[in-house]
Formats: C-alpha cells, sequence, structure tokens
C-alpha cells in the first residue's frame, strides 16, 4: 500500500453508521500510521459545530480540517486557520454588504450565528423562490464589485454564500498541492450539495456514498462518467466500498 490524500464529508457522509465507522476509523489510522496517508475533513459546519460532532462521535483526530465548506482550513495543534487561504478568499468579499443586500430578498432566511463564519453566510430559503433570488442577488452583488457564489444543499433547503474562489473543491485542491499529492493519490467523498463542487471540479477518484441527496444523484445521473463510484451502501460503509473499487482498500 502507499499513502494517500483521504478529503470526506462528515455529515451523511462519514458519520452515520457507527458500527462501518469503527470499521473505516481502524483501518485509516493503520493507513497513517503504516504508510503516512493523510486525513482530512471537510465540512459545512462550522468549526464550533464540528468541535460539538466531535463530542458526541468516534472520530480519529484530522491532519487537515476543512470547515464552514472549506473556507477556513485548519491544521492539529494550531487554533488560527491557514493565513495564506484566508488571504487569498478575501479578495471581493465584504460580508456586511451581503448580509445588507440579501435582507431584501423574502426567501432568505438567516440561519443563526453558530452557522454563520467570516467567509460564509447561510440562510434557509424557500424552494420556489430560490431560481429567482440566487442570480438577482448574484447580479446586485457584482455591480458592488462583489465575486460570491451560492451554494444550495439540502434539496434547496439551505444557501450558502461563499466567496467566489472558496469552497470544499478549492480548498481541498490547495491541500493537495501543499502536501503535494496527485490526483491518483487523492479520494473524496460525499453525499450532499455542497460536496459538488468537489465531485464537479476535481479529477481524482470519487465516492459518492448510497445515502446521497437528490441534488448529487440527479447530477450524477445526467454527467459525463468519470473516475467516480456510486456506492450502494450508506455512509462510512459506502466509502470503504468505494475504496475498495478504486483499490485503496482490501475488505
Ligand atoms: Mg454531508
Amino acid at each position: 500500500m502507499a499513502k494517500f490524500l483521504f478529503v470526506t464529508d462528515l455529515d451523511h457522509t462519514l458519520v452515520g453508521d457507527d458500527v462501518a465507522l469503527n470499521k473505516l476509523n481502524q483501518w485509516l489510522h493503520e493507513q497513517r500510521q503504516n504508510y503516512g496517508t493523510v486525513i482530512a475533513y471537510t465540512t459545512g459546519r462550522s468549526l464550533p459545530l464540528y468541535q460539538e460532532l466531535i463530542a458526541q462521535k468516534e472520530l480519529l483526530e484530522p491532519d487537515i480540517l476543512m470547515v464552514a465548506v472549506g473556507t477556513e482550513i485548519y491544521y492539529p495543534g494550531n487554533n488560527n486557520p491557514d493565513d495564506e487561504w484566508q488571504t487569498k478568499i478575501s479578495q471581493y468579499w465584504n460580508r456586511e454588504i451581503i448580509l445588507e443586500v440579501a435582507k431584501r430578498f423574502p426567501c432568505l432566511v438567516l440561519q443563526p450565528s453558530t452557522e454563520q463564519t467570516a467567509f460564509k453566510v447561510t440562510y434557509y430559503t424557500c424552494l420556489d423562490g430560490l431560481s429567482v433570488t440566487v442570480p438577482h442577488l448574484k447580479a446586485i452583488l457584482q455591480n458592488q464589485g462583489i465575486a460570491v457564489q451560492m451554494v444550495d444543499s439540502y434539496d434547496g433547503g439551505f444557501l450558502d454564500i461563499l466567496p467566489a474562489s472558496a469552497n470544499k473543491a478549492s480548498a481541498a485542491i490547495f491541500v493537495q498541492q501543499r502536501l503535494g499529492f496527485t490526483d491518483e493519490q487523492t479520494v473524496i467523498c460525499g453525499d450532499s450539495g455542497n460536496d459538488l463542487s468537489m465531485f464537479q471540479n476535481m479529477l481524482c477518484p470519487a465516492i459518492i456514498v448510497g445515502n446521497a441527496r437528490s441534488e448529487i444523484l440527479n447530477w450524477h445521473k445526467n454527467s459525463p462518467p468519470g473516475k467516480r463510484y456510486l456506492a450502494k451502501g450508506n455512509f462510512a460503509a459506502g466509502i470503504l466500498e468505494g475504496l475498495e473499487y478504486f483499490g485503496f482498500y482490501r475488505g
């Protein structure tokens, strides 16, 4: 076996089946110890909400932690996010103006402060108005010199507004390049809308867990085949199945 970069979403991807999670954890722990495999988590959660999750679930300590949809990258033993990344994504971003402009849209309801971070503004949305709201809001912000991307998850129930240059894919690629892993040495795993950027923009083996949301399944069905595997199993069991499919794991 050789080392690889293991990038996984947490909620409903790595986490969801404690028995399978335990099995995957054991194997990943050995891979890290014996071969130098790097474990990277990428989540929509803010850092405080990530800390809530690790208090409840048995998770390995990651080597890289990407929170708030790729807008903050942390390393073990360091409470400050990667500086270089923060500087890179802060261009054309202004949180206050985004909040102010978004207030005009009845379809957007700001989520609690625990969900809000320096580079992520998160809303609940109404489904029917979203297709009008997103381009309209984007255009207004663009006129003010602010470049954002809007990522909807959970069948359109959530909307994240992020800097145009930050998402799960760009953060993972930043990490991949920084640590020197090729696409062949990288695996990504996910289940819902904010994982789509990784599936769309990364060329490495990709695992879609069996319980993936419709926004991912629809994209998968309607996209040309790539190096991606839609698992039959759910959560960590689906990840193990995908790792086996791509030849990283032998069950
Ligand atoms: Mg998820």
